[in-house]
């Protein structure tokens, strides 16, 4: 999972400074590696592995000049996460185009090993997005020169589905002077519009998640559909353009985990949602006759809002009962399970007047290991709690995924091959519920009636592409080999 954020700028502008504070925005959905790409008749990179603070300097920004430019931050999926893998990339011949994306490529091997040096294409990292490039790249070169540009973005972007497979969102640059965006077939990936009014004219923007744009002063104008693209020209006004139409399947996991509360994916609240699923799952909690709480605690940051309407659906108090060091970092990224447990308890210290003497109920948005869980719980239970309730406001995850979001492989999932009473005796909880699917995505739907699906890949082994299996085994051999 990455971000990323293109921006058009008004004729004269240069909004590298601006993509910074946007990438700043994103830095949630990948803390690995960030870059910036701008041009003024040139392109001007600046990318490395780190943190976004930590690579750009006043004179990047100085350097990165022009009204058009693209950034991104990396979150590795495949690959090692070397610089060579850091995006943007670009390429000047046979046309100058500068390209990010959000995503995975579930035939992304096949590609690199054969389909592309078949055609004499080195693909020179590990990074996804340049297999989709020369596959635009090459779209735009068979294009008629005399066609409008909207053709030949429409047959660039074509030639990009029939050869890139799985789950994408670009933003890219044409060196003819125009900030482009599309979404796969299934939109499975976030991506959206945004505009503002400057002194210097109408500027527009594209994004992975809506909080970029707010942070920048834009204003939402639409999500990308599945399957559409759109061209902006500086000083015009953009151009969609409806690529291919097939059932839309936006991840469902953004809404749960990943995304930041305060953005709008495909004009679904976040926060929202999050506020629907705490409802729905303490509803769940009285259907099903679970023990009753004194307290509601979260599990910060991504269960808080959840969690709160759970407390009020329930009337119990809701209480901030661990308090999360932001300094610790990821803990989900420690190579091996004794690290990550180490630094779970590290990252979120208890306030023992909540926990002394009281049956709490703690509520996660997910488990994926169970390490953070099994954790807490023992770290509740040293606090003072008498009994120990956990609820995740998602189904049990079982299967890994081949979009982009680093999960684990099949082995590593708590819940894969137990019943919900062994992953409660596991991870050492009193009772344990997970909200049931159906209520999952019935409490996401509310936010948009018109999506009528989403991936729920993660949760049912079912994916909307094809190629998703195949892409899985292949990544397991890969990431056992990596451990190696
Ligand atoms: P665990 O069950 O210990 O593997 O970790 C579960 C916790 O990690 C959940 O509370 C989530 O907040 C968080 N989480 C879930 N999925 C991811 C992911 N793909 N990357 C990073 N953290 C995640």
């Amino acid at each position: 999972m990455c971000g990323f954020i293109g921006i058009a700028g008004a004729p004269g502008t240069h909004v590298a400074p601006e993509l910074y504070e946007g990438l700043i925005a994103l830095q949630h959905r990948g803390q690995d590696a960030a870059g910036i790409l701008s041009y003024d008749g040139m392109f001007h990179l600046r990318k490395q592995n780190g943190m976004v603070r930590d690579i750009f300097r006043t004179r990047d920004m100085q350097r990165l000049k022009g009204n058009l430019a693209i950034a991104h931050v990396r979150y590795p999926t495949v690959g090692m996460g070397t610089e060579e893998d850091a995006q943007p990339f670009y390429i000047n011949f046979p046309f100058g185009v500068g390209m990010v994306h959000n995503g995975n490529l579930t035939n992304w091997m096949d590609l690199k090993s054969r389909a592309y040096p078949a055609s004499n294409i080195t693909l020179e990292s590990s990074c996804d997005v340049e297999a989709i490039l020369y596959a635009f790249a090459s779209g735009l070169k068979d294009a008629d020169p005399t066609l409008p540009r909207e053709d030949r973005v429409r047959l660039a972007v074509q030639s990009a589905f029939e050869t890139a497979k799985g789950a994408y969102s670009v933003a890219g640059i044409l060196s003819e002077g125009a900030l482009f965006g599309f979404r796969d077939p299934s939109g499975i990936k976030p991506c959206i519009v945004g505009k503002r009014e400057t002194d210097a004219g109408t500027e527009w923007a594209i994004a992975s998640e809506s909080v970029a744009l707010d942070v920048l002063g834009f204003q939402r104008v639409r999500d990308l559909r599945n399957g559409e693209a759109i061209v902006i020209e500086p000083g015009h006004e953009p151009v969609w353009i409806r690529v291919t139409e097939q059932d839309h399947r936006p991840c469902i996991f953004e809404l749960v985990y990943f995304a930041r509360p305060d953005s709008f994916l495909d004009e679904i609240s976040v926060y929202k949602t999050r506020r629907r699923f705490g409802k729905a799952l303490a509803k769940q909690w009285l259907d099903i006759g679970a023990p009753e709480p004194d307290v509601v605690i979260p599990i910060p940051d991504s269960a808080r809002d959840a969690a709160l309407s759970m407390a009020q659906a329930l009337a119990k108090p809701y209480r901030e009962g661990f308090i999360k060091n932001r300094y610790v970092g990821r803990t989900f990224i420690m190579p091996n399970q004794e690290e990550r447990q180490q630094s779970i308890r590290r990252k979120l210290n208890p306030i023992p007047l909540e926990f002394e003497g009281k049956d709490v109920l703690l509520v996660d948005d997910s488990i994926v290991r169970g390490n953070t869980s099994r954790r807490i719980i023992e770290t509740a239970r040293a606090a003072g709690a008498r009994k120990v309730y956990f609820a995740a406001t998602s189904p049990p995850l079982v299967a890994p995924c081949p979009y982009g979001i680093d999960m684990a492989t099949e082995k590593d999932f708590i819940a894969r091959g137990r019943e919900v009473e062994q992953v409660r005796n596991s991870i050492g909880a009193d009772y344990l519920a997970y909200l049931d699917l159906d209520r999952m995505v019935d409490a996401a739907k509310v936010g948009n009636p018109k999506i009528n699906g989403f991936c729920t890949g993660c949760f049912t082994g079912k994916y909307p592409t094809i190629d998703a299996e195949e892409h899985l085994v292949a990544l397991a051999a890969e990431r056992a080999q990596a451990r190696d």
